[in-house]
């Protein structure tokens, strides 16, 4: 296996299963665990990033009157709230050993603030480190957080799972048939063609801070173990 250290964003609308009226689709984050046991097992350290957006996106709250700062702190406690399920189904489920980190401030009883020397030391124990509260301060999203820690615990890869979509293509392939795959491309030039990857902040984040990003298609089976094995298709985006 190429890699040691891994950070795997998971957004919020992944969780969810809209046909059954799910905001946690419980059955799908067993099988997520399942994949991470093999990742685990494989020696290879594993942080993820959660995302709210199964429950709330604090840019559309606004719209109905709700200042934006209070919409994405209510943004922020949806991602705590996703974290703190999947640590428990992770560890109920197959016996993985999971922590939240937030950096949010909120009761330890709860979860923990996060704290880089900690990260650092529950990773190197096997440890899957699940990071809640985006980077704490409204304006920014989940995929910003995923730069921020994926720089800061020097994580080799940033996986993006994609819903449906295997990787980066020059228009939606759900709506262009005619869409060009990319197997590789640099930051520059998801901003300067918009493509619809991470916000522009994160993008420039990971440029800045040369994050290596895979992103693939988290929809199919083994999908995890497949991207970091580099089996099928996926891009990868770097300098
Ligand atoms: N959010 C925020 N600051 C952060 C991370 C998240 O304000 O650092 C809020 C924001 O309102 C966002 C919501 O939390 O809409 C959910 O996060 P995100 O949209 O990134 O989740 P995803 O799309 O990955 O499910």
């Amino acid at each position: 296996m190429e890699y040691k250290r891994i950070l795997l964003k998971l957004s919020g609308e992944w969780l969810a299963n809209r046909e059954k009226k799910l905001s946690i689709d419980y059955d799908l984050v067993v099988k997520l665990a399942e994949q991470l046991k093999e990742i685990v097992k494989q020696k290879i350290q594993i942080a993820i990033v959660v995302g709210g957006g199964n429950l709330w996106r604090g840019a559309s709250a606004e719209k109905n009157g709700i200042p934006r700062s209070k919409a994405d702190y209510i943004g922020m406690i949806a991602t705590i709230m996703n974290a703190l399920a999947l640590e428990s189904i992770f560890e109920n489920s197959c016996g993985l050993k999971a922590k939240v980190m937030c950096s949010v401030n909120i009761d330890q009883k709860i979860a923990e603030p996060f704290n880089l020397e900690n990260a650092n030391k529950y990773l190197e124990n096997g440890e899957i480190v699940i990071m809640a509260g985006g980077i704490g301060r409204p304006y920014f999203t989940t995929d910003t957080a995923a730069t921020l820690l994926a720089s800061e615990i020097k994580a080799e890869v940033l996986l993006l799972g994609k819903n449906g979509v295997d990787g980066i293509y020059d228009s939606d392939p759900k709506i262009n048939p005619n869409a060009v795959h990319f197997g590789e491309i640099g930051y520059d030039e998801i901003l300067k063609r918009k493509l619809q990857v991470m916000d522009s902040t994160a993008v420039a984040m990971a440029k800045d801070n040369n994050i290596k990003l895979l992103v693939f298609n988290v929809g199919g089976e083994n999908s995890i173990v497949n991207a970091i094995k580099k089996n099928g298709k996926f891009t990868i985006v770097k300098s």
